[in-house]
């Protein structure tokens, strides 16, 4: 049984659901971004190909964190259905209401993060 009570339960539970939105609509954002670039070639110079290139680069490490924290979002409501939301997945300690109302999606605690 988890160490939270109900009511923290449905707060965590909105809080990644809404997490859930926001980040969804922003990878929406960041894959558009990530299309190749039609380079204008008579009207772009150097600098700005350099640029394109740099923001491409930007824009993977970007969509590389989207993804890893989609995940744990998703991870996170999955041990809310299975009840075992709120333990530590190292060391299976109790993570504290505080912790998790931060980082809802906290999958260890302060210790073996
Ligand atoms: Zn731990």
């Amino acid at each position: 049984m988890s160490h939270l009570t109900r009511v923290q339960l449905v707060e965590l539970r909105a809080e990644l659901e809404r997490q859930l939105t926001r980040l969804k609509r922003s990878m929406k954002v960041t894959e558009e971004a990530a299309r190749p670039v039609e380079l204008d070639q008579t009207a772009v110079g150097r600098l700005s190909r350099m640029d394109a290139m740099q923001n491409q680069h930007l824009t993977k490490n970007l969509k590389e964190r989207e993804e890893v924290k989609f995940a744990l979002l998703n991870e996170a409501l999955q041990r809310l259905e299975s009840g075992t939301y709120g333990l530590c997945l190292q060391c299976a300690a109790e993570v504290g209401f505080d912790r998790l109302l931060v980082y809802p999606e906290a999958p260890a605690c302060g210790q073996c993060r």
